[in-house]
């Protein structure tokens, strides 16, 4: 409750947003105030919080922030929430060393006019809490290109600046050593993890939750990252017009061969090096990845033509035989092309050697060309830990910043986009028990008269999905484990049969397509089955294992080693499916944000085209209704005057101010000395708050 108190302090005192001064002068947070109850349109773009917009309606709540972005203003705060919207175009000192500062060392940074900042300063600021020290979570959502890693590395910077261990707030050029490194492991890893889509010019094809470890100071002394599910079908084929990871273009650029590959279609390598250089990455481990990602490209050169005899492998054309990934990979070619080419059957003892057909030569092609990358991603990753994460006893606390991809729907949607969207599905759940539901058990459990606003709760989709015994991805394992040839028709059926009661699941009977139809909390999605169980299976051929092992390139030595070890598949111990290890690494993460005290940002996008100050309602309104911003607004602008008169009501009724209907009277509030709270300011924010309560309590009782 006293965070609730905090934060609606500050809704009170309340910044009016004219977009030029951080710090309000008092008249100006009085007269937004009373603006506020009169929604005036033309001052709608001075509320700085959504709760004080009357009525409270997605078409209000769009017009204000419609309003805002008209004048330049990008946050806005909703409840506990913060709303960020993407300008598109960089926005001069939004972010510079000076406005750190001003947030900082503000005695009150809520009392400044909205900015992603106050959220981090409130983070850092309750790290050291009341009585022990609590961890936070700062969970950065939205759709893609909403601005999520934008809003992730600003938060970082932040950090990074704020609590530098080597000297606070000199300059930029301060932010070095540990803090250098945690900020150039994002130029690493957006390199290897994020591509260019069609929604977004550096879309993350990965999730990312990096914990900032603060010692007994406060300061910041390391920082550990946790990846997911990087999607790594984009190694071998990207969507139409979408390109390949960025790393491959910066390599690509140096040696200006961009047109000869098939995998790719250039950009700024010396960032990436630069960074590497900086963790630690020597040149010679440089030297390998670079040729293991350009052996990766030759190989998607490799093509396949069906042999005449059936006996026999598929040809190779003169090009391929000639192919250059064996050389740059540091295997033997022909061992390659055979391994590409021919399946090895365990039959007991004996193997049965089984040419492969064309199509089939291709996916082994592709599934090689995925698995290195794939693993070169979790060795930096692993790298990039051991060289900033501090040592368990140097470190008290954490700060962590989730970035995670938004909801996906696409034309086609497999089960890349079932994963995600399940994430996202997890999230909403932790915001839902987290806010909304742990908010008003609040109000109620301190004895207020509180009826539940409702909300959406995302359980049954969620039981749909992941629950036991029978589920999608219950179902999904099974087929995967079971290895049937016709899995798509099968899985199909068994969804059908076994799930058809569940109201959050169902198939369009005249489609000719296998594929199920989710409900989920943010709008209807349609999965292809086709492809699933091959994909939840990933498998890869134990031929090309072993022959990888022997690599003479030490880092694919080393990490196919450490996949062998990792991965009991190829001594046939039955295998971790996708969704599977999916889960577990959700489930971890959401044991981790439970434990510690959350704060969210929902980043919006406000038009598809990425362009600078164009604000598409229809395109904003879908995401606010996504992610229920309305509710939130609800419960944090009717649980705020009632908990407040709770709280003030004896100071008030102690000197009649209050009647007998529990309601402060305005008149008797004006005389300042009827308050312990004796300043006109405070006398002021009574009446303003009274006002709010009436307006709220109106407005409450006929949303029930
Ligand atoms: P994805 O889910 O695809 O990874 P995302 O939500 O992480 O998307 P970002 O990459 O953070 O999206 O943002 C997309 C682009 O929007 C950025 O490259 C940048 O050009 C612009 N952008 C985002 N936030 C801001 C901001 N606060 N100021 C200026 N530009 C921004
Ligand atoms: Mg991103």
């Amino acid at each position: 409750m006293f965070l609730c108190l905090l934060a609606s302090r500050s809704q009170m005192k309340g910044s009016i947003d004219t977009g030029c001064s951080a710090h309000p002068s008092l008249n100006d947070s009085l007269q937004g105030e009373i603006q506020a109850f009169l929604t005036d349109e033309d001052q709608l773009h001075t509320y700085d919080d959504l709760t004080k917009v009357n009525p409270v309606t997605p078409t209000t709540v769009l017009k204000c922030l419609q309003a805002r972005y008209s004048v330049k203003v990008f946050y806005t705060h909703a409840g506990c929430t913060l709303v960020a919207l993407n300008p598109f175009q960089p926005i001069p000192d939004l972010y510079s060393l000076d406005v750190m500062k001003e947030y900082h060392c503000a005695p009150q940074p809520q009392e400044f006019k909205p900015h992603i900042f106050i959220m981090a300063e409130e983070a850092y600021r309750n790290v050291r809490g009341q009585l022990e020290p609590v961890n936070q979570s700062l969970v950065v959502s939205g759709e893609s290109g909403a601005g999520k890693t934008w809003t992730s590395r600003c938060l970082m910077n932040y950090y990074a600046t704020v609590a530098a261990s080597s000297s606070v707030l000199k300059s930029q050029d301060t932010v070095e050593r540990i803090e250098r490194r945690v900020l150039d492991s994002n130029p690493i890893m957006e390199a290897f993890g994020n591509a260019c889509t069609l929604r977004n010019n550096n879309s993350s094809r990965f999730g990312k939750y990096i914990q900032l470890q603060l010692d007994r100071c406060q300061l910041l002394v390391g920082a550990s990252v946790q990846t997911y599910l990087l999607e790594k079908t984009r190694v071998a084929c990207q969507p139409a017009s979408e390109r390949n990871f960025h790393i491959f273009y910066q390599v690509l650029h140096q040696t200006q061969k961009s047109h000869v590959f098939r995998f790719v279609f250039k950009d700024s390598f010396v960032e990436t090096m630069d960074a590497m250089v900086h963790l630690g990455i020597d040149k010679e481990k440089q030297q390998q990845i670079f040729r293991i990602l350009a052996g990766i490209l030759h190989l998607g050169n490799v093509r396949f033509s069906p042999s005449t005899d059936e006996t026999q492998p598929c040809n190779l054309d003169e090009k391929s035989k000639g192919n250059r990934s064996a050389e740059l990979l540091h295997v033997s070619a022909e061992e390659l092309l055979t391994c590409l080419r021919v399946r090895t059957l365990k039959a007991g003892k004996q193997s049965v050697l089984k040419p492969c057909s064309q199509a089939e030569c291709s996916v082994r092609r592709d599934c090689l060309a995925k698995v290195i990358y794939a693993l070169i991603f979790d060795w930096l990753v692993t790298f990039i830990n051991n060289s900033i994460c501090a040592d368990r006893s140097t470190w008290c606390n954490f700060i962590g910043v989730l970035d995670v991809y938004g909801f996906e729907c696409f034309r086609i949607n497999n089960l890349e986009q079932l994963c995600i969207n399940y994430a996202n599905e997890k999230l909403q759940q932790h915001f839902v028990a987290h806010y909304l539901r742990a908010q008003q058990e609040e109000y109620v459990s301190e004895g207020l008269e509180w009826s539940f606003v409702k909300y959406q709760d995302n359980q049954s989709c969620l039981d749909l999905l992941e629950g036991s015994p029978i589920s999608v991805f219950s179902l999904l394992n099974e087929e995967s484990r079971l290895n049937r040839a016709s899995d798509a028709r099968t899985l199909k059926l068994r969804l059908e049969k076994e799930l058809c009661g569940n109201a959050n699941i169902s198939w369009d009977r005249f489609s000719t397509v296998p594929h199920f139809t989710v409900a989920h909390y943010a709008g209807r999605v349609s999965y292809q089955i086709e492809g699933m169980v091959e994909k939840n299976k990933d498998p890869v051929p134990p031929e090309l294992i072993s022959l990888f092992q022997e690599s003479e390139n030490l880092l694919l030595h080393q990490i196919f080693a450490d996949k062998e070890a990792q991965n009991p598949t190829t001594k046939g111990l039955g295998k971790v499916t996708v969704v599977s290890k999916f889960k577990n690494s959700l489930e971890s993460l959401m044991k981790i944000l439970h434990a510690t005290t959350p704060h969210y940002t929902r980043c919006i996008k406000p038009n598809p085209d990425c362009k600078p100050m164009t604000f598409k309602k229809e395109e904003v309104i879908m995401q606010l209704e996504a992610c229920g911003i309305v509710e939130t607004i609800h419960i944090s602008a009717a649980g705020f005057p009632i908990s407040f008169i709770q709280r003030y009501g004896l100071i008030a009724r102690h000197s009649n101010a209050v009647g007998s209907n529990g309601v402060l009277s305005p008149v008797t509030l004006l005389p300042p000395h009827c308050f312990c709270l004796s300043d006109m300011y405070h006398s002021l924010c009574l009446i303003l708050c009274h006002m709010f309560a009436c307006l709220s309590r109106e407005k409450h009782k006929s949303l029930l």
